[in-house]
């Protein structure tokens, strides 16, 4: 691990507190110190008021703040002997410690201050940073670490063991470092939790910090880096030969039993299909995490699938109901049953979560652990924490009080859309608005070029270039998306051209025939091919974008009227064929919608004219008046997907400011 430190980074930093942040985004950015909102940063300073008072201030790491993109605004400036005297009392229950921070807070639009704040309160140094580094929780967790990290820092470190965070953590740290001359330190090392660095100065803090881990890496590559034997990753198999139809098999169970639509990923990185080839890869990962703080995300333990993996999900949740009712109060509830990751025996590693930002953290997480799992295991022994005091970290009421701040979940949340046509117009539209609903989206447009792609956040939309007339570029695309996000619920099948217009007395074959395969043919490969994947999927809806030409065609646009018309029939069709199967059918009919690649100024220009009208006129040229743009298409297909049409299948709705030869 090398310093990241930049002199002139630092010295355009105004304050001590945006140096103190600019330290701190160092230690964010490297996920082998903290992964998503772990660890947590200070600085002692002063602060005035009004009355031109000054007090003793410590600006603490604002909970739920992530140190990677932190702000000044991100800390929380609280009373510095208030804090102090907190860490006087015999007792302060967690609840009431949080309410006592926040009360210690010395400005009302701060964050919370951090858990850790007292500890952090404790250390007398201006800046203290603290981090989950995993070499250091690697060590801890292999037999005889504590010996080996003594071992390692001598009289520098303190050593502690592991202790649960909050009041407990920051007392311990009081008694244990009463009578230590901390001009001799450099940091403190909790067993199987982090560590601590501290100086006078935010380059000494986070340089120590950083040397403090590359200590303990070099450790560890010593003691076990040549021992990790890769085992050759065998091939998968899976049951289906098809491993996205059995991961949104797998994906529905686990919605089923926690209650809700959740995602799913099947990482099959070389890492994640060698440890998946470990014949005891289900034991290693039933024993626990790399730290406690990641039960809140990942639950204490994973599952173990095998090819068919229901047996495992089974099994998991009855695991896991048992730990619970062996280490349960009479006032804590049962979380739902279901596992957030569990190694697949010879296929990769599954991740779970009810939403996508979710997903990733776990995702992050289960890499950094079956890596750290692998260290530890040339060292001698994977050793977790045991169960009972993962559950008291599990169930700990500000941890369970976090995630009850996260809020209500929005309409779509866990559930996954396919959109076609999705760069531009109606497709982009829809994307935008099945994501505001909270669905994740697979992107498929044949733009080429990044510009379109990298115009959505990965985690939430995964644009693939792709040709939906062709067969073969479908299914690969939509496996690519399935392994991503675990499923399907909703297809919306979009992608379209309006052809030039052409009378049929001078039609080339050519012309008829490019229109028929996109605007007809290609939804019938996408709902084929989506189908399966359908049937295992969440309230499974199917939106069709047609055109008001089906009811009211023009001279000059045979082509397109027909393969729309015959779309409408083919969705029809769909609706009854698929019902029986729970998946509804909807068409919308959109017309003039003049924000879409087809509209070009010129072509609207030509058209206004074409009618004898202004350009203004001829947009809302509709017997409400009104112009329609995809967003109110977007809308519409959204809903007919949503809950407000979970009644409804086989019908057409009419998306063009009134129209009287369709009415
Ligand atoms: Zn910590």
């Amino acid at each position: 691990m090398r310093s990241r430190w930049n002199d002139t980074e630092a010295r355009a930093c105004a304050t001590d507190l945006e140096l103190r942040a600019y330290s701190s985004r160092l230690l964010g950015q490297d996920p082998a110190l903290v992964l998503h909102g772990g660890g947590n940063t200070s600085l002692k300073g002063e602060l005035g008021d009004l009355f031109g008072d000054t007090r003793r201030v410590l600006f603490v790491k604002g909970s739920g703040r992530d140190l990677k993109s932190i702000g000044p605004a991100g800390f929380a400036p609280a009373d510095l002997e208030y804090l102090l005297r907190l860490a006087t009392l015999e007792h302060l229950g967690d609840s009431e410690m949080m309410r006592q921070l926040r009360l210690a807070t010395l400005d009302p639009a701060a964050p919370n201050p951090s858990v850790e704040a007292i500890l952090h309160a404790l250390i007398p140094f201006r800046h203290v940073d603290h981090t989950h580094a995993d070499a250091v929780v690697t060590l801890s967790n292999s037999p005889h670490g504590t010996e080996i990290l003594r071992e390692l820092y001598g009289d520098e470190v303190l050593v502690l063991p592991y202790m649960m965070p909050g009041f407990i953590l920051a007392r311990q740290i009081a008694a244990a470092t009463r009578d230590v001359d901390w001009n001799a330190l450099r940091g403190i090392v909790l067993l199987r939790h982090g560590v601590f660095s501290f100086h006078e100065e935010a380059r000494g803090s986070y340089e120590s910090m950083v040397e403090l881990v590359d200590r303990a890496e070099g450790e560890l590559g010593r003691r076990a880096g040549a021992k990790v034997v890769q085992p050759t990753a065998a091939a998968p198999d899976s049951p289906d030969a098809r491993p996205a139809i059995a991961l949104a098999k797998l994906r529905k169970a686990v919605g089923e039993l926690s209650g809700s639509p959740m995602l799913a990923r099947l990482d099959r990185s070389p890492e994640a299909l060698a440890f998946a080839a470990l014949d005891d890869c289900g034991e290693l990962l039933r024993r626990g995490p790399l730290t406690p703080d990641h039960t809140i995300h990942t639950k204490p333990f994973g599952a173990v699938f095998d090819a068919d993996p229901l047996p495992g999900l089974r099994a998991f949740a009855g695991e896991y109901q048992a730990y619970f009712r062996d280490y349960a109060q009479d006032h804590h509830q049962c979380l739902d049953p279901a596992p957030r990751y569990g190694v697949w025996r010879r296929e990769g590693l599954v991740c779970l979560a009810r939403g996508s930002k979710r997903l990733e953290i776990v995702a992050d997480i289960t890499r950094h652990t079956i890596r750290a799992i692998r260290l530890a295991e040339a060292m001698g022994g994977w050793r977790a924490l045991p169960r009972d005091k993962l559950f008291e970290v599990e169930y700990w009421e500000l941890e369970q009080a976090k995630l009850a701040a996260a809020g209500s979940a929005p309409e779509m949340q866990g559930r996954i859309a396919l959109v076609t046509g999705a760069a531009s117009g109606i497709g982009r539209a829809a994307v935008e608005e099945l994501r505001r609903r909270g669905a994740v989206v697979i992107a498929l447009d044949i733009a080429e070029g990044k510009a379109w792609r990298e115009s959505w956040d990965s985690r939430e939309v995964l644009a693939l270039c792709c040709d939906v007339t062709d067969a073969d570029a479908i299914g690969a695309a939509l496996e690519q998306g399935v392994l991503h996000f675990g499923g399907l619920d909703i297809l919306v099948s979009n992608a379209g051209n309006f052809p030039a217009s052409a009378s049929l007395g001078e039609m080339p074959d050519s012309h008829w025939e490019q229109s028929l395969e996109l605007n007809l043919s290609s939804h019938m490969k996408v709902l084929r091919a989506c189908l399966p994947l359908l049937e295992t999927g969440f309230d499974p809806a199917v939106v069709f974008v047609a055109s008001k030409n089906v009811a009211a065609p023009g001279p000059g646009a045979a082509a397109y009227s027909a393969a729309k018309a015959g779309l409408t029939q083919m969705a029809r069709v769909a609706a009854l064929e698929a019902a029986a199967k729970g998946i509804r059918v909807n068409l919308v009919h959109p017309n003039a919608v003049f924000d879409t690649g087809i509209w070009t100024d010129e072509v609207l220009r030509e058209r206004a004219r074409h009618h004898e009208m202004e350009v203004s006129e001829y947009r809302s040229a509709n017997l409400l008046g009104l112009e329609v743009t995809s967003s109110h298409v977007a809308a519409a297909i959204a809903a007919l997907a949503g809950t407000a049409f979970s009644r409804t299948t086989g019908a057409q709705l009419p998306v063009d400011g009134g129209n009287e030869r369709v009415i």
